[in-house]
């Protein structure tokens, strides 16, 4: 029984809020929707229990309670000790032993557990309760010394680091702190008789380790180890609800982004002894494969052990049944083998937790003397994969219905599986040895490895041989081929709309941009990192869901090839009420969108014909189109390029079979296309028929303060009718002739970067003449075609009733969007976003995620205004922010009828947005 609680803020026993929640057979107050109150850990053993599974009793004070603890300044509430002493009596006689009893004592453990789960980041103390007094009495009572003194050990070990060091806020040098001392105490006597493993040592070893253990507490410490259980209960509640502020709490709270308020539970429960001899163990186990999410009992046991000896590594634990065995425990007995009653025991409450939880759980046994005892249970974190199949199994078995499958695998397992990754185990490692050399931005999800080549040029011939990584200042157009070669990108500026993320993106391609602390010089074909310099076919691997660089190789896994990605796309489909469609420039690409489920194109960017493979031809005609000066040089240049474009056009309109396609009209700044080696300029100065110098004269003249805001999008078919017109005939003739094969489709021509109504009018005028010749040409009643603007300055969204008064359709161009809401530079913004982010300034990149405040804003007063003019006006999303998560659930409930975003997102963009109609339904 417990009698006094140091530190407490007044006396005991006064009435207050309930801080204690009993849990045990027949006495559980809780249960597991308390996880705020109880913690995870203490609402599932409160629900273990209330299910009738053997749960040492125990209770669980609450969060609340470790809050007002921080509260009153590190002091436990004034009527927490009455209502812990009544718990400990309680318990007491549930097990039918007494806390500090002479003859018949209780050990205590002290866990902590958090709302949500904060795997090894706060503290546990054992054993509580072993002293000078209540020692001789459990060793009469169990009649095993060596039990006890093994007990005993643990307990002063866990006790001075986590009571005595860590929660009175002591910081000893790496390697000095209390638990590495003891550590080499005990490693030294083993080493000296020559022990292999713990179990080997004798109770008089055990004994001399505790004595050596506690002379070195008090030397280093300056206290001696508490020889009371009262004293060590309330050291070990005390240090728990510390912990929470413990460093490695803090900081794991930062990346996970739980709120530091939550503060933790203590949970204090009946010891029972996995290191009581050989028919004692512990064990850890998951209802499923976590790996795999195959429908298999999965888990490890240590036989003659506590808990901390599975984590700690420094046994290899026994595989739990057949299905567990490895290339490390295959010369181990499985606990079916050896205690076949006690695994059927254990088997049997696997099924009964899955049934009752509708989850697979990852789960905490301790078996003494043959006796089961369940001391955990929580839903079991899993791999992208493991989600994906369990879902479909469990949906399959009946467990669970679909809306509940289709929520259980975020959309970031989702596109986990949909590229290769670094394998975490080998980049943890990396990370452990220092390997991780900068940060950039996420910009392509996926892992690569392979060697640095520093030139577009150089990425095609290493790329034929072997894996490369091609790493550039930044890219720009006449990198794609280097691009494509290389299995992973890697710039040091940009942003994530920049022009190696949206191609990277495009191609399902691996990507950094923006590492800023990256020196490259591409002369000398190195670059420089913190003081490091790495040559050209140096080794680097990716992590592009992170915006990781390490230097070195680290092992691939392949996780793509998933047989029930296709069942479940399916049934993701069946919750999905908005439309998802693809940002496809090529056939190729149409294809794969189509495979991965896109319902059409959103946005087919014209001018991606001129980049990359088979793009020499197209691009001297643009070349030439741009360079021209009089119409009638443009004209002959434009009938030059028509074929191209039509046959392009052409081919992605086939390709999406009906589906619809967005052909979105040439948008770029023209500078970017003007070639930069003088061969290519004579050669084209030639083909035009003027001379270098006046073509070099043309070409400064092309050149803007302010490319993104200057003569680009819409304002270059308000200068030049004959391009539009050009294209307009060719997207208008390939449907057409499409058409007369009785391939239907129907065109939605897309003009971009407008800002007023007057400039759709004026395109539109040249658009009707066109569709009349064409008309007249193939000699058709109708063509159906449709003619919407991108929204993509902040002007037409404020407008946006006007614009929708021409527009058949909006699609929102958040790229650029963004870039005009905020001012940020789309190609910039990777220089500051770093200090933006660390500093709180802004929460997330605005260029991935929409920016719901400001750029959301004018989405919303968009939609609404266009349809007032407009009451079914088709509204849609083209910019890079379509294909995640949050953007996709925003634009849900702003209305919008579908988003478009690169194919190797769409499966993420269905996912999200039949998780976004299934959170509203509810
Ligand atoms: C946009 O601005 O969001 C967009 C899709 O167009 P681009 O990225 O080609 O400017
Ligand atoms: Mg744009």
């Amino acid at each position: 029984m417990v009698k006094k609680a140091a530190g407490t803020t007044r006396s005991a026993g006064k009435a207050g809020k309930k801080y204690v929640y009993l849990f045990g057979k027949n006495m559980s107050d809780g249960n597991a929707s308390m996880k705020e109150l109880l913690g995870g850990k203490g609402a599932n053993l409160a629900e273990m229990a209330k299910l009738g599974l053997p749960v040492p009793a125990g209770f669980t004070i609450t969060t609340e309670c470790c809050v007002d603890f921080f509260k009153g300044g590190m002091k436990n509430p004034a009527c927490l000790e009455a209502q812990v002493n009544a718990a400990v009596e309680k318990v007491e006689k549930k097990m039918g032993m007494k806390f500090g009893d002479k003859v018949n004592p209780l050990l205590l453990a002290c866990r902590s557990g958090a709302r949500s789960s904060m795997p090894g980041m706060m503290e546990t103390v054992l054993n509580i309760g072993l002293s000078s007094e209540t020692i001789p009495g459990l060793v009469k009572k169990t009649n095993n010394e060596r039990f006890v003194f093994d007990s005993y050990r643990r307990l002063i070990m866990m006790y001075s680091d986590v009571v005595m060091e860590k929660a009175e806020g002591i910081e000893p040098a790496s390697g000095l702190g209390i638990r590495k001392q003891l550590d080499g105490i005990m490693e030294e006597l083993k080493k000296s008789k020559g022990y292999k493993s713990d179990t080997d040592l004798s109770v008089v070893d055990l004994k001399k380790i505790c004595e050596d253990f506690k002379a070195r507490v008090k030397k280093e410490l300056g206290k001696p180890f508490p020889d009371d259980a009262v004293t060590q209960l309330w050291g070990g509640i005390g240090a728990v609800f510390k912990s929470w502020n413990g460093k490695k709490a803090v900081s794991y709270r930062r990346i996970e982004g739980i709120p530091d308020d939550w503060g933790t539970a203590v949970n204090v429960q009946s010891m029972v002894f996995g290191n009581m001899g050989d028919d004692s163990a512990t064990g850890v186990a998951f209802t499923r494969d976590p790996a795999t999410g195959d429908d298999k009992f999965y888990g490890e046991w240590l036989i003659n052990a506590q808990g901390e000896d599975v984590v700690a590594g420094t046994r290899t634990p026994n595989p739990l049944n057949n299905c567990t065995r490895n290339e490390q425990n295959k010369h181990l007995l499985s606990m079916q083998e050896m205690l076949p009653a006690t695994y059927k025991e254990l088997f049997d409450i696997r099924n009964r937790l899955e049934k009752h939880y509708k989850d697979m759980l990852d789960i905490e046994f301790t078996i003494q003397n043959k006796v089961l005892y369940m001391l955990q249970c929580r839903v079991g974190k899993r791999t992208g994969a493991a989600a994906l199949n369990m879902a479909v199994d469990m949906y399959n078995q009946k467990l669970i219905d679909g809306p509940t499958a289709v929520m259980r695998v975020t959309p970031t397992q989702l596109d986990e599986l949909l590229h290769p990754i670094l394998d975490s185990k080998a980049e943890k490692k990396a990370q452990d040895a220092g390997l991780l050399i900068c940060k950039g931005l996420p910009a392509g999800p996926g892992g690569a490895v392979g060697a640095l080549a520093f030139t577009s040029e150089k990425a095609c011939e290493m790329g034929k041989k072997a894996p490369c990584i091609l790493i550039r200042e930044e890219t720009n157009p006449e990198d794609v081929e280097g691009m494509r070669a290389a299995v992973g990108i890697l710039t040091a500026r940009g942003g994530m709309t920049s022009h190696a993320a949206l191609v990277a993106r495009g191609w399902g391609k691996c990507c950094v941009v923006g590492a800023a602390d990256l020196h490259i010089d591409e002369h000398a074909k190195t670059v420089k990192v913190n003081g490091k310099t790495y040559k050209e076919g140096d080794m680097m691997s990716l992590n592009g869901s992170k915006g990781h660089v390490y230097a070195g190789s680290i092992d691939m896994i392949d996780a793509s090839e998933n047989p029930g990605l296709k069942k479940f796309l399916k049934l993701v489909d069946k919750y999905r009420k908005m439309g998802v469609r693809a940002n496809a420039d090529s056939p190729e690409d149409a294809e794969i969108a189509r495979n991965f489920g896109a319902e059409g194109i959103g946005l087919f960017r014209t001018e991606h014909m001129f980049y990359g493979k088979n793009s020499e031809k197209p691009l001297f005609a643009l070349r030439k189109m741009i360079l021209s000066s009089t119409l009638e040089e443009r004209v002959k240049a434009v009938n030059e390029l028509f074929p191209f474009v039509k046959k392009d056009i052409m081919a992605t309109l086939k390709a999406m079979k009906g589906l619809p396609v967005t052909v979105r009209l040439l948008d770029p700044p023209l500078h970017e296309f003007i070639p930069h080696t003088k061969e290519q300029q004579e050669e084209l100065s030639k083909s035009i028929g003027i001379t270098l110098k006046e073509f070099l004269v043309r070409a400064e003249s092309l050149k803007e303060s302010n490319p993104m805001m200057g003569h680009r999008g819409v304002r270059l078919g308000v200068t030049y009718p004959e391009v539009t017109a050009m294209q307009i005939r060719a997207i208008l003739e390939a449907s057409a002739e499409l058409g007369k094969e009785g391939i239907k489709c129907i065109p939605e021509i897309m003009i971009p970067v407008t800002c007023c109504v007057q400039e759709l009018k004026d395109q539109k005028a040249v658009i009707a003449k066109v569709a009349e010749e064409v008309k007249a040409k193939y000699n058709l009643r109708r063509l159906n075609f449709l003619v919407g603007t991108m929204i993509e300055i902040p002007r037409a969204c404020l407008l946006a009733a006007e614009m929708a008064e021409e527009s058949d359709f909006f699609s929102f161009g958040t790229n650029d969007l963004t870039q005009m809401t905020f001012g940020f530079s789309r190609d910039d913004i990777g220089g500051f976003l770093g200090d933006y982010l660390d500093k709180g300034i802004l929460a997330a990149d605005p260029f991935q995620t929409i920016d719901q405040d400001g750029v959301g804003y004018l989405i919303k007063h968009a939609v609404k205004e266009g349809r007032r003019t407009k009451k079914d006006l088709k509204v849609g999303i083209c910019g890079e922010q379509g294909g995640e998560a949050k953007s996709v659930e925003f634009c849900f409930k702003a209305g919008l009828s579908y988003v478009s975003c690169s194919p190797f997102r769409v499966p993420v963009a269905c996912l999200a947005a039949a998780q976004a109609a299934i959170k509203a339904a509810k």
